[in-house]
Parts: structure tokens; C-alpha cells; sequence
């Protein structure tokens, strides 16, 4: 398995050539927008190995993405019952992390790469409010992204 710096790696090579296209589209594109689509590009780079428990790349995310479904949360729900949102944020940790799943399952198909990356585009769309065109660059980067993985996987077969 390749390491997840590996993925980080090739995917900001892939990322920088991306940034170059969208600001020549769009020049006005603002520096929050691409400091999330950084952040998300980094995150789907390494999501598919969430299914593994021996990497460390499980840890991360799921206290990346506990943290993320607890703003969310946050924004939508009742702020003054402080031990809901730690409960909910606990309960989140612990079900990312430790469920039990089969290494190379669904989240190393193509399928899952395509939901996910449409999931996010509808995010940036309603939650970052960008324009169609950037809402479908920010697809395709995040399908880039996470579809890179699969194939850096088959080509690099080292046994994990
Ligand atoms: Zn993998």
C-alpha cells in the first residue's frame, strides 16, 4: 500500500495544475474557497485508507471528520446544550474509528469516489455559495483526487 504521504504527494501535483485552470477560468476566484478545496483535496487523497485499521490515516480523519459533522452540527442544532454536541462529537469519533470494516471495501471503488466527490460538490454549491462552473471544478479535482488513490494503489501492489 502506498503510504499516504505518496497520495498527498501526487494529488498536490495534480492540485497546483488544477489551480493554475481555475484561476485562468476564474481569476476571481477568493482564497477561503481554495483554502477548503486544499483541505478537502487532502482529505479525499487519503480517504479511501479509512478503511484500514493499521494505518494511522484512520486516527486523523475520523477526528478531522468528527470535528467537521460537529460544526455542522453546531450551526444547525441548539448551541446551549454543550454536552449534546460532546456527546455527538464523541459518538462520531468512535463510530469512524472503530467500526469494523473490511480493508479495500467500498471506499477503494470508483462508486464511493464519485458519491463523495458529489456530496462535496453540492456542499461547496450551497455552503461556499460558488458558481456552477468553480462547483464543477471542485468536482472534478475531488474525483481526481480521490480516483488517483485507487489507481496509485494497483500500480504500487506492496503487500499492507
Ligand atoms: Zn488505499
Amino acid at each position: 500500500m502506498p503510504s499516504w504521504k505518496t497520495h498527498i504527494f501526487i494529488n498536490l501535483i495534480i492540485f497546483l495544475f488544477w489551480l493554475k485552470l481555475l484561476f485562468l477560468l476564474r481569476p476571481e476566484t477568493g482564497i477561503f474557497y481554495v483554502v477548503v478545496i486544499s483541505l478537502f483535496a487532502v482529505i479525499v487523497s487519503v480517504f479511501p485508507d479509512i478503511d484500514t485499521n493499521k494505518s494511522r490515516v484512520r486516527n486523523w480523519l475520523a477526528l478531522i471528520l468528527a470535528v467537521m459533522m460537529t460544526i455542522l452540527y453546531l450551526i444547525n442544532f441548539n448551541l446551549s446544550e454543550w454536552y449534546s454536541v460532546a456527546l455527538f462529537f464523541t459518538v462520531s469519533y468512535c463510530v469512524i474509528r472503530f467500526f469494523p470494516t473490511h480493508h479495500r471495501g467500498f471506499t477503494h471503488t470508483l462508486n464511493f469516489s464519485f458519491i463523495l466527490s458529489l456530496i462535496l460538490f453540492f456542499i461547496t454549491y450551497f455552503f461556499l455559495r460558488t458558481d456552477i462552473l468553480t462547483s464543477f471544478m471542485t468536482f472534478i479535482i475531488l474525483f481526481v483526487c480521490y480516483s488517483s488513490h485507487l489507481i496509485l494503489d494497483r500500480i504500487i501492489k506492496i503487500q499492507d
